[in-house]
């Protein structure tokens, strides 16, 4: 029986984690569960899987899910997170929620010895060189739940790091993978939040959109594999059925394929090293006929060129990347700012900072705070007059 931990157990991956448990009784049991708001899905969920620590990011929602459902314990804010995913009877904590409190539950997860199932790739891509040294001073595995790295993963197995020629990332390319540069200025939130082939939360939707997501992505493949910038390459596939693929020294390229379904990869997570049999449906290649592959389109998609930049230039410059894309995504979802003003507004703040350590929790959050603070201000320059 391997015990679980769920943070961000009311979004799109926490309830997928739920699906994977419901399917396998016998092998899996949740023990924690954390959420951000939606108190109304934490209880259905506690009522169900009555895990033995609860936690809320307020208490006003943490005690209406408490009422309802009595655990040993309910806490609430940052350190319900860590209490959850700290519990002693955890073995594997399903890492979903975001921002920087995920961070530093992330950070205490390892430190308890925890087996990390990572879904949350900001905290890689904020503090990839704290939280991979964390996980090899105390034996932890951080086992990728993203889709792609995932696939890397499965692609890996028993593979020396030095038999890669490289990894190709695959991407869907979003909803306005076709659209010419000069409609991009004005497509809406809603246009946006319309992805072909995955259904996800809003800001992980956005980014899908502006290629920021595969972005971030070579970022997080960066120091889940130890591997430099020019041994991570992008290809856009439409049909998202290569998640993604390994080439090795002699030319041969290995592809995990699949259907567009985070239950597999999180399942993974689950039984590795075990296989199990997955609560999916079977990919029909028949049906889906043919497999597309394309490069990228950097003029229109400059996300993607920034975040190879912030790889290049060092750890500092990611944490300026990911909190200007965060505020700039927040922006353009509250219908502030136009599509196109999203890369801008980061490789203004990205433009504005030269580079500093970022060797502890405390510089990171520091760095973090003031790229925030600069991209609101660009962010309130661009702000579309109606
Ligand atoms: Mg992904």
């Amino acid at each position: 029986m391997k015990r679980l931990a769920i943070l961000g157990s009311t979004g799109s991956i926490g309830q997928s984690t739920l699906d994977v448990v419901r399917a396998h009784p016998d092998r899996l049991r949740i023990v924690g569960l954390a959420a951000g708001t939606n108190a109304d899905r934490l209880r259905d969920q506690a009522i169900e899987f009555k895990p033995s620590v609860i936690a809320m990011a307020t208490d006003a929602g943490l005690h209406a899910v408490a009422s309802a459902f009595r655990a040993d314990r309910a806490v609430s804010g940052p350190a319900g997170l860590i209490a959850v995913a700290t519990h002693p009877d955890v073995d594997i904590v399903i890492c979903a929620s975001s921002g920087t409190a995920g961070l530093e539950a992330v950070l205490a997860a390892i430190d308890a010895g925890k087996t990390i199932a990572l879904a949350n790739k900001e905290v890689l891509v904020m503090a990839g060189s704290l939280v991979t040294a964390a996980a090899r001073a105390r034996g932890v595995a951080i086992l990728p739940v993203d889709s792609e790295h995932n696939a890397v993963h499965q692609c890996l197995h028993g593979r020396q790091n030095s038999e890669i020629a490289r990894i190709i990332l695959t991407a869907s390319g979003g909803p306005f993978r076709e659209l010419p540069a000069a409609a991009l200025a004005n497509v809406k939130p809603e246009d946006a939040l319309r992805h072909p082939t995955w259904r996800m939360g809003r800001k992980i939707t956005i980014d899908s959109a502006t290629l920021m997501n595969k972005g971030l992505e070579v970022i997080e493949a960066h120091w889940l594999f130890d591997l430099p910038a020019d041994k991570i390459d992008v290809v856009i596939h439409p049909q998202s059925v290569v998640h993604s693929m390994v080439e090795l020294l002699d030319g041969s390229i290995l592809a995990q394929l699949g259907g567009a379904d985070m239950k597999l990869p999180i399942q993974y997570a689950c039984s590795y090293p075990e296989r199990w049999v997955a609560p999916v449906s079977r990919l029909d290649l028949t049906a889906i006929g043919r497999l597309d592959f394309q490069r990228p389109d950097l003029q229109r998609f400059p996300c993607l060129r920034l975040a190879y930049r912030a790889l290049e230039a060092g750890p500092s410059h990611a944490v300026v990347l990911n909190a200007a894309n965060e505020v700039a995504v927040a922006s353009y979802l509250d219908e502030k700012i136009s599509f196109v003003s999203i890369p801008r507004i980061i490789e203004q703040a990205m433009d504005a900072h030269s580079g500093e350590a970022v060797n502890t929790l405390d510089e990171v959050r520091a760095l973090d705070a003031w790229a925030r603070d600069y991209s609101q201000k660009l962010a309130r320059e661009l702000e579309l007059k109606v």
